[in-house]
């Protein structure tokens, strides 16, 4: 039998920072924690190369005496508990008194302090958890920990890191959600010595907003207030014009502490249910305060989840309140032209603007933008994509002209690839429709003459026959396939056909979407999306394929970020252009439920002879199904 041995505390401290310390970020989080607790008025945050190379947390508040230096790295200790009890009323942002220690265990970390009293501060070196003594210094009064090499020890952990860019994107991140729950807090991140932000103290939660997410998202901004019992919920969310495609950007703290709660978040699709469209995700940053009684922190390492006393009053009372708001308040977007932009733009710009688009000039037309609480109340306003006050130099093509477009392009039905599958790559059975993928030579005529007398069903099929039998299409994933093709083989040829915005238009986005669009800003150029920074997290638009016709380039721009945010690796740029080509492809094409006209039905089946693979949709779903004669009498028993 093995003996059981207590593990040494070195392998405990390591053990422990696994489950704390996962990126830079959590450093991150955990320093600029401990420097809030610690009462800071201000807090000066520096990271070099993502966090790999520094990572440097500086603050004004209460230090710690000298001699107690070597406690504040040692693990299990804290300041912010005293007994039992303590830990029920949680009041402060750390208690558990693993950070510093797990830090220390990992990196070469050092700890400069002084506290008001003492006319010396106090300096500790720890490399590896191995304390040096601890030496006399003149400093401020505060606390600056610095933590350099860090997972130098654990290299596994070193190896799950990623690129620089990627981790200072969570570094942002982690910083935005201290700078959104403590909004008294002056608060400055630099980065390689370039000054990221500096944050002035007692600016309001908007205003905060405003430096994060810019201006459309602050523009749009809801309050929330309720007040029941000890429970006050406040806050904001905004306006269901603007949403996102994933929910990221649900930002609850709780007593100032981030955390994520599926439950709450479930409260607030709810109370927007209706008012955004499928796939969308309300926007919120919103505060509860309650009595620290009422939860339970200590359920997770990170303390980014929680445990509610009464989570169903909580869930009731979110609900209630976003309800109520929804229903008192008129929410007409926030009328603003889409296009309109900061005017430090047009100061040093010598942009020739055509008339319709000077900054104070007409809003988008009431119809595409206007909620009003009984459109909200009952059915979702038409999609507009393009509004036709865009400065763009020319029409977007129609939906026909999209369709056809690709009549001259040089890739012509001259193969015929559906031939080319060979049949054993599909499956069959008899008594299923078979995927199209036997059609003889010589058939592309007949079925093209038949393609003009294709119906559509329920706005999402279009039935048409051969001489074989009949064929079943699915248009969004047909149509999509095609698209997908186009642009690659575009992209390939080096022709696609790019539409340049004669003003760029600005999209705030979120820190990490736009560490993504810089980082990838070469890929987008390739499919045609020409970006450019605009200070902040504002990005500038100033190119799109002219293929894609309805989707506006922000929204575009938007969805082709979230595959680069969601792999969880760094991704190969040849997995990347694919994966963007591919959600170009899909958001650009037809739905399912548009309806067509005859014209678009054909141009659209005819299509599909022009590109290899048409049978498959880029998710790898069927375009068509195929009912053979044969099949069909067989089963209406003529056979
Ligand atoms: P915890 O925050 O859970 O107490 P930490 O390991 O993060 O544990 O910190 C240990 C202790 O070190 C804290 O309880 C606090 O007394 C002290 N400390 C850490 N950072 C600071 C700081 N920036 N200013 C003052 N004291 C600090
Ligand atoms: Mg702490």
């Amino acid at each position: 039998m093995p003996l059981i041995r207590q593990l040494p505390p070195g392998l405990v401290n390591k053990i422990a920072a696994g489950e704390v310390i996962e990126r830079p970020a959590s450093v991150v989080k955990e320093l600029m924690e401990n420097a809030i607790d610690a009462g800071a008025t201000r807090v000066e945050l520096q990271v070099d190369k993502g966090g790999l190379e520094l990572i440097r947390v500086s603050d004004d508040g209460c230090g710690i005496e000298m001699e107690q230096l070597p406690l504040a790295v040692a693990p299990h200790a804290t300041s912010k508990l005293i007994d039992t009890d303590d830990l029920f009323h949680v009041r402060t942002l750390g208690f558990r008194g693993e950070a510093l220690a797990s830090i220390a265990e990992i990196s070469h970390l050092t700890i400069r302090s002084r506290t008001a009293s003492s006319d010396m501060g106090g300096q500790l070196d720890v490399r590896g958890g191995e304390l040096a003594a601890v030496q006399p210094i003149g400093a401020p009064v505060g606390t600056s920990v610095e933590v350099r090499h860090l997972f130098f020890n654990t290299p596994v952990r070193r190896k799950f890191l990623k690129a620089p860019q990627t981790e200072m994107g969570h570094v942002v991140e982690a910083f935005t959600r201290i700078a959104l729950g403590f909004p008294q807090v002056h608060l400055l991140l630099k980065s390689n010595d370039r000054q990221l932000y500096d944050v002035p103290a007692a600016n309001t939660l908007p205003e905060r907003i405003r430096i994060f997410f810019g201006d459309e998202v602050a523009d749009a901004l809801i309050s929330v207030e309720s007040n029941e019992g000890e429970i006050r919920i406040h806050g904001y969310v905004t306006n269901p014009s603007v949403s996102r495609s994933n929910n990221r950007m649900q930002y609850l703290f709780l007593n100032g502490r981030y955390i994520r709660d599926r439950s709450l978040q479930h409260a607030l699709g709810e109370a927007y249910r209706g008012l955004l469209m499928v796939g969308k995700f309300p926007i919120c940053f919103l505060r509860i305060d309650m009595p620290p009684s009422e939860v339970d922190v200590n359920v997770h390492p990170t303390k980014t989840e929680v445990r509610f006393v009464d989570g169903g009053k909580l869930y009731s009372q979110t609900l209630h309140a976003l309800r109520h708001k929804f229903l008192t308040s008129d929410l007409t977007a926030v009328g603003k032209a889409p296009n309109a932009l900061p005017d430090r733009y047009y100061s040093n710009e010598a942009q020739p603007l055509p008339s319709p688009r000077s900054p104070e000039l007409p809003l988008a037309p009431a119809s595409s933008t206007a909620w009003s609480t009984s459109t909200l109340l009952g059915r979702i306003p038409d999609f507009r994509p393009f509004d036709t006050s865009r400065g763009a130099p020319q029409e977007p093509p129609t939906r026909l002209e999209q369709l056809t477009q690709t009549r001259g392009s040089g890739i012509g039905p001259s193969e015929f690839p559906w031939d080319s599958v060979p049949s054993a790559a599909l499956a069959t059975t008899d008594a299923a429709p078979i995927l199209r993928h036997d059609r003889p030579h010589g058939e592309r005529d007949s079925a093209r003459q038949r393609s003009s007398a294709a119906m559509q069903v329920h706005n999402r099929y279009l039935i048409t026959e051969d001489e074989n039998g009949m064929v079943v299409v699915d248009q969004h994933a047909l149509h999509e396939r095609i698209l997908y093709e186009q642009l690659r083989e575009r992209v390939l040829q080096g022709s696609l056909e790019t539409q340049k915005l004669l003003v760029p238009e600005p999209v705030s986005l979120t820190p990490l979407e736009a560490q993504a669009a810089l980082d990838a800003k070469d890929l987008l150029l390739k499919v045609g999306i020409g970006i450019e920074p605009f200070g902040g997290d504002t990005v500038l638009i100033s190119s799109y394929p002219a293929m894609i016709s309805n989707i506006t380039p922000s929204e575009m721009l938007r969805k082709v970020l979230e595959p680069l945010l969601s792999s969880g690796k760094e991704p190969e740029p040849r997995d990347l252009l694919d994966s963007i080509l591919h959600t170009i492809a899909c958001k650009a094409a037809i739905k399912a439920g548009d309806k067509l006209s005859p014209e678009e039905i054909s141009a659209l089946l005819e299509q599909r002879h022009c590109f290899t693979d048409t049978h498959h949709c880029p998710h790898g779903r069927p375009t068509a199904l195929f009912f053979s004669r044969d099949q069909l009498d067989k089963m209406f028993k003529r056979t």
